[in-house]
């Protein structure tokens, strides 16, 4: 083949978790089917529920190439929490993943090897390749805004714990009291912090970031990342989001019946990501709450645990498919207004159903983005990692959230849901968060049909077309 007819080839690199595979599968497929690119995925899990993905993926013509799936926890790692056994499996896989892009190098026109902030490490196989690198960031600009700052930061309040005695105020974005900040940063002694500021003083080292948010979604802070002097080049190139095609046959069909059968804009739907949980008494508050708001309602139930707010991240089995941790009776009052579906739902093809009119989530990005380009308000209930700081975007930036008041002893209460669930859903607030959802979902289909994540996003896949030949 004539080379100027080879089409340029790039590597995506994919750290564990839902959250990280699915906008990079969407990114993947992206770059074959709007821009030309060939396309290799790597990526340490995908999990064999999610067939659906694999089919989709090779559909679209992305090569996947799956690395080994981590056992259950180790003892040793099952005291960590989500965000440390990421690191470790990353860890454990790198020079699996060098060898391999060495390879691929060889066969094809390599340009350009794209990875999530959990893979840091493979810059060393691109400058030993000297192929060109990006990171593909996949929260928000303001998340990267903190990331950029935090080398900064870490040295302004160095003697301090995250109780800072002002917000912090990051350029183009609302502030964020140090009890939002991302948990990483909530412990500065911790061995997860060093590891997590030394990656950020690598980040100069990346040719650009691509980050899955939208400019019209973050004025403030698209504008503000320009102010970091030194750091990389940052395009805005989403919302790059899972598309229903990817649901498999039959799965979680039942519950979107359920909801053909329920009146428009009607239903609030529950579900807090791919792993998230709640302690025993803390889900026995939201049982309580949602049959006291009288709303219709659809919940992603999991077995609680008391210990962390990630314990079903990796796929554990363990109590899936159970209900008998909900309050007594629960199920037959509720029978009429609202449905239970233990662990898991197809979360794209119910935000796309014209029943549902509202979203209690634990805030991780891609939950937020299938939101937004539904059209559909939310309210925040942010469990773990950086989620606390996308609560404050969509509530006090963006508005199109509200966010529930914890009482004293750290709790949701029932009164408190109910509180927030009716206010989402009827009345006056609930018209504005609805009409504000909306604009927000017609420049997300804008911004990626020609307006400005397309444009962006053209702007670097040229770089790298260009670098082919
Ligand atoms: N998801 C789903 N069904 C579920 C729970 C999660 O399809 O019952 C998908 C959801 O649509 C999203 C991803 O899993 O694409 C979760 O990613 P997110 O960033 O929201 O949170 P994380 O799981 O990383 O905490």
């Amino acid at each position: 083949m004539d080379q100027a007819t080879i089409p340029a080839h790039v590597v995506l690199l994919s750290s564990p978790g839902m959250g990280h595979i699915i906008p990079l599968a969407s990114l993947a497929v992206c770059l074959t089917r709007h821009h030309g690119l060939s396309v290799t995925l790597i990526s340490n899990t995908i999990p064999s529920n999610q067939q659906s993905l694999q089919d989709f993926l090779s559909f679209n013509q992305v090569k996947l190439i799956k690395l080994e799936e981590p056992n259950e926890p180790s003892p040793s790692s099952s005291n960590l929490n989500a965000e440390s056994r990421i690191w470790q499996t990353i860890k454990s896989t790198m020079p699996h993943v060098h060898s391999k892009i060495k390879s691929i190098a060889k066969e094809s026109h390599l340009s350009a090897i794209i990875f999530d902030p959990f893979y840091l490490d493979a810059l060393d196989t691109a400058k030993e390749l000297n192929i060109p690198c990006f990171l593909f960031f996949t929260t928000s600009c303001m998340a990267l805004s903190f990331t950029f700052a935090l080398p900064g930061l870490d040295k302004q309040f160095q003697d301090q714990s995250c109780d800072l005695p002002e917000p912090v105020q990051l350029p183009g974005c609302v502030p964020i009291r140090g009890i939002d900040l991302p948990d990483t940063v909530q412990d500065r002694t911790n061995e997860m912090y060093k590891g997590f500021l030394s990656g950020i003083n690598r980040f100069k080292e990346v040719s650009g970031v691509l980050v899955n948010s939208y400019e019209e979604l973050e004025p403030g802070p698209t504008k503000g990342l320009k102010e970091f002097k030194g750091m990389p080049h940052v395009y805005q190139v989403g919302p790059l989001i899972r598309t229903s095609l990817t649901t498999g046959p039959g799965q979680g069909k039942e519950c979107l019946r359920w909801l053909d059968r329920q009146p428009q804009g009607s239903v609030v739907f529950v579900s807090f990501g791919s792993g998230g949980t709640l302690m025993w008494q803390q889900t026995k508050e939201l049982a309580l709450g949602l049959e006291m708001s009288e709303q219709q309602f659809l919940w992603v139930a999991r077995y609680p645990n008391e210990k962390e707010s990630s314990a079903y991240y990796f796929g554990s089995k363990d109590m899936q498919g159970q209900l008998n941790f909900l309050p007594e009776g629960f199920l037959t009052r509720t029978e009429k207004v609202g449905l239970v579906v233990p662990h898991w739902a197809p979360q794209v093809e119910i935000l796309a159903h014209p029943a549902v009119g509202g979203f209690m989530t634990h805030c991780g990005w891609n939950s937020v983005l299938e939101s937004l380009v539904h059209g559909v308000p939310l309210i925040t209930w942010p469990l773990f990692a950086e989620k606390k700081m996308n609560a404050v975007l969509l509530t006090e930036d963006v508005k199109v959230a509200i966010r529930p008041k914890q009482d004293g002893s750290a709790m949701i209460s029932r009164d408190e849901v109910s509180r927030v669930v009716r206010c989402l859903m009827k009345g006056k607030d609930a018209e504005r968060l609805k009409q504000r959802a909306q604009e927000l979902s017609r420049e997300a289909v804008n911004t990626l049909e020609g307006g400005s994540s397309y444009k962006n996003l053209l702007q670097v896949t040229n770089l790298w077309k260009n670098s082919v030949v």
